[in-house]
């Protein structure tokens, strides 16, 4: 088991050191026959059937989190289910993955305790091993997560093969994400539904297999905000997108948040970021259950678009990261 973390007042890093603090991070992994090697030596040793999915994410101190906006143990999980989002956005099963980390020497060990409790948790809801990781001192903290996975036999489904004709259809919320984050801003923890909305995407685990089984031709997973994420499937299968703005039903939380922020529900719904949903393109026949059918493609234009019952959506349309 791991052990329950001090409080405030605790060991820091300076004084565990890196070896302790590992120690403590990798201890009493399950047993996967998966990995036929893991943490503690000098690589880790899966086994593999075919193709290799690959992906990288960093999460950074004040970029990408605040600690005040987010307990360590939340910030564990979403580093976790942000990069396991992308493998299923390639229509893959994520099995294992790599971490590397990096935190101020005064950092307390406990929050690093809590931390490590939330990366293993998610692992363990999303089925993904913990194969390794690296430690490090820095300015702030930072997190880098690896993740492999395996295609099982299909072809990975990427960005590129949306057709005209398709349909788009998603699975996962949207929205809930970008309205926590409104409501952190504003100095509110409430309500608390769209505050851990924001502190841990509810990645729809398995359904990217799912897709990819049923036949889709693209797919993405909604990390810059709907639009602009379908603005890169639009861009890289060189197609027009229409997104259907009665699809969405606006839950009532979303509805308080933007009453309270003077913004407009849809909006978050198209345009907020962070929930990693999976987006993608089907032929009509092939969506499969519990996806919803949200816009359609067409073809043949002189510039790929992405608009909203016809007309460009004129409001910020999603994050990027460099504005
Ligand atoms: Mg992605």
């Amino acid at each position: 088991m791991f052990p329950t973390a001090g409080g405030q007042g605790g060991p820091t890093l300076a004084e565990v050191g890196e070896f302790g603090l590992i120690d403590m991070i990798i201890a009493d992994l399950p047993d996967r026959s998966d990995v036929l090697i893991g943490p503690g030596d000098d690589g880790a040793v899966i086994s593999v059937d075919g193709p290799v999915v690959c992906s990288v994410d960093v999460l950074v101190e004040d970029v990408h989190f605040k600690t005040q906006w987010s307990p360590a143990e939340s910030v564990g999980r979403k580093a976790v289910a942000v990069n396991v989002a992308d493998i299923e956005a390639m229509g893959a099963t994520a099995t294992g993955l790599v971490i590397g980390f990096a935190a101020p020497p005064e950092t307390q060990q406990s929050w690093v305790l809590d931390f490590a409790r939330g990366l293993r948790a998610e692992c363990q809801t999303a089925g993904v091993a913990l194969l390794g990781g690296d430690i490090s001192r820095a300015a702030k903290i930072a997190i880098s997560v690896t993740v492999l996975g395996g295609l099982g036999g299909l072809a990975p489904v990427t960005r590129s093969g949306a057709r005209p004709g398709d349909v788009v259809a998603l699975r996962g919320r949207l929205g809930w994400a970008a309205a926590g984050l409104a409501v952190l801003g504003r100095g509110f923890r409430s309500p608390r539904l769209a505050v851990q909305a924001y502190q841990v995407p509810d990645v729809p685990y398995g359904t990217g297999r799912v897709a990819a089984a049923a036949g889709a031709t693209s797919m993405i997973d909604i990390s810059d905000g709907l639009l602009a994420d379908l603005g890169h499937l639009a861009e890289r299968s060189r197609v027009a997108i229409d997104v259907a703005r009665n699809a969405f039903e606006v839950p009532d939380t979303l509805q308080a948040v933007a009453a309270a922020t003077g913004s407009d529900p849809l909006n978050l719904i198209l345009t907020g970021g962070e929930d990693h949903a999976l987006a993608a393109t089907f032929a009509a026949s092939d969506v499969p259950e519990d996806w919803v059918v949200i816009g359609s493609v067409s073809g043949a234009v002189d510039e790929p678009s992405v608009t909203v019952d016809g007309q460009a959506w004129d409001d910020d349309a999603g994050w990027d990261h460099y504005r």
